[in-house]
């Protein structure tokens, strides 16, 4: 089966060509609203990978010979196509993804952002002249492109999760090879084609799909490239860390969180409430900020999860595709079944179900927004990611017992609070330990902001000045004059 809005089979790119694997296998994608077929991504051989490889270096050679000035003009260009051809992508996104479209939009036009600002920022990678202590020596301190890189990236963000690697290595004169999630091939596809038809020249960037070991496996042993650069869950990223390491590769690892939101006494807890549920339900809570553990003081306790609650059950769930939609289907079913068993968990253990905790339908993977209250220490859910629609909360004696308890787990990605007393958002900021924190608001990752983690969470920024460095390597260089 085939839908009209979404291409019959993703091709890949290689060596500037768009076609399909060696081997002609592919495998299927499905619509997570309806559960049918859309269409199909084709699948790169290790013969394919290998032609993708010598097609990167050849395209690092080109690319690093393009002033930093010319590849702006062109990842601008790119930021344009993306804009004009937005609708369009959004309703692919949408229709691989489950996001509803106006999420859809938006990542897009952020992902626009993102390219604008990683070009212009490719401009200010400056060097420096060290005083030499003699005077006919002139020392210098010059920052290159490291060479080819390797990215992989996963499904919940399809086309921003690519956009912040492919910018940051094109930036700074890097060739890039992408493997993007196989469940959400189309819309990273049309991303890159925005590239290609901006005028980068071939080689440069590369598109690979198929079997996700199998690829990060061959490519992060092979010598020619440099930097692998993952975002996924933190299990699998300690595999591919391991691997980098044993290659001496560079790495940057975007991984899990189980993000705290800590609610003082003296905050507004409705507003805590209702800015929070925002970003909670938001793509269905598949985000790896999502705000989950909420920590809030006894003296406001109950009327947070009322307002929480009452957002909560308000969305409407359904077809991203529907104007009326607020939140979509979950964008697999392994993350359905991860809900069901992590609320049957808590409920058995003793937590009250305050909203959703169910699947709706029978077929899509709908499931409805959840509070659960009160759940036991010892709940799965207070441990594992839900990386789903779930929120749980417990109330705390003290600003200082929710730091704990925000501290405790080996994730440390982002992290909210709410507070009004300077005194305690001194101490929210020295103590939580985390890479990204959000006070008294929320925010999207913008991508001058460094984005990343501590801890399990991962290592490395993908945001803010800070997200070039991976991607450069210094030289320091001595030259006798005369
Ligand atoms: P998973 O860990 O199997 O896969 C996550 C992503 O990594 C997928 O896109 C997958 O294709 C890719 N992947 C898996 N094994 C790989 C390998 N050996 N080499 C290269 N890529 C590989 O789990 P999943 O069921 O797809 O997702 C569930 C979990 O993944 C969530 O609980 C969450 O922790 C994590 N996740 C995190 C993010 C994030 O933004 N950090 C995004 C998606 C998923």
């Amino acid at each position: 089966m085939s839908h009209p809005d979404y291409p019959q089979r993703v091709q890949l790119l290689i060596a500037g060509q768009w076609r399909n694997g060696e081997s002609g296998e592919e495998r299927p994608v499905f619509n997570p609203a309806t559960g049918e077929k859309i269409g199909s991504v084709a699948c790169a051989s290790l013969r394919d990978l290998d032609e993708a490889v010598q097609a990167s270096v050849r395209g690092f050679h080109r690319w690093r010979e393009v002033s930093a000035m010319q590849r702006r003009g062109l990842m601008h260009k790119a930021a344009s196509l993306l804009r004009e051809r937005s609708d369009a992508m959004a309703r692919m996104l949408t229709l691989e993804q489950g996001k509803t479209l106006p999420e859809a939009k938006g990542e897009l036009a952020m992902a626009a952002d993102i390219i604008e600002w990683f070009a212009d920022e490719g401009c200010r990678v400056y060097g420096r002249t060290v005083p030499a202590r003699d005077q006919r020596v002139v020392q210098q301190v010059v920052r290159e492109p490291v060479g080819p890189v390797a990215a992989f990236t996963p499904w919940n963000f399809p086309v921003n999760q690519v956009v912040r690697k492919l910018s940051a290595a094109l930036a700074t004169g890097c060739s890039v090879i992408v493997k993007a999630a196989e469940e959400t091939p189309a819309s990273p596809a049309e991303l890159i084609r925005c590239f290609v038809d901006a005028g980068i020249p071939a080689d440069v960037v590369g598109l690979v799909y198929g079997d996700p070991a199998r690829i990060s496996q061959h490519l992060i042993a092979a010598p020619e490239i440099r930097k692998i650069s993952f975002t996924g869950s933190t299990a699998v990223g300690k595999q591919l860390a391991a691997l980098a390491g044993t290659h001496m590769k560079r790495a940057t690892m975007e991984l899990g969180g189980h993000a705290p939101v800590i609610v003082g006494e003296d905050a507004d807890p409705e507003l805590a409430a209702r800015t929070i549920a925002l970003a909670k339900y938001r793509n269905a809570g598949q985000i790896c900020a999502s705000p989950t553990r909420m920590l809030v003081h006894a003296a406001v306790h109950e009327r947070f999860v009322e307002a929480l609650v009452s957002v909560a059950r308000g969305l409407r769930v359904g077809d991203g595709l529907e104007p009326s939609t607020n939140m979509g289907p979950l964008a697999n079913a392994r993350r359905l079944s991860a809900m069901q068993a992590l609320t049957f968990d808590a409920v058995q253990k003793g937590a009250r179900l305050a909203a959703g905790g169910e699947r709706l339908g029978t077929s899509g993977n709908f499931f409805a927004p959840t509070v659960l209250v009160d759940a036991p220490p010892q709940a799965s859910v207070w441990h594992e990611e839900p990386f789903g629609p779930m929120a749980i909360t417990r109330s705390v004696g003290s600003l200082q017992e929710a730091i704990d308890e925000a501290n405790r787990l080996r994730y440390g990605l982002a992290a909210y609070a709410f507070a009004r007393d300077a005194g305690q958002i001194q101490q929210l900021t020295r103590q939580l330990q985390c890479g990204l924190l959000w006070i008294n608001h929320t925010a999207p990752a913008w991508p001058e902001m460094p984005f990343g983690g501590v801890k399990d969470s991962g290592y490395g920024s993908e945001g803010g000045p800070e997200a070039l460095e991976p991607y450069l390597v210094i030289k320091s260089v001595s030259v006798l004059l005369g």
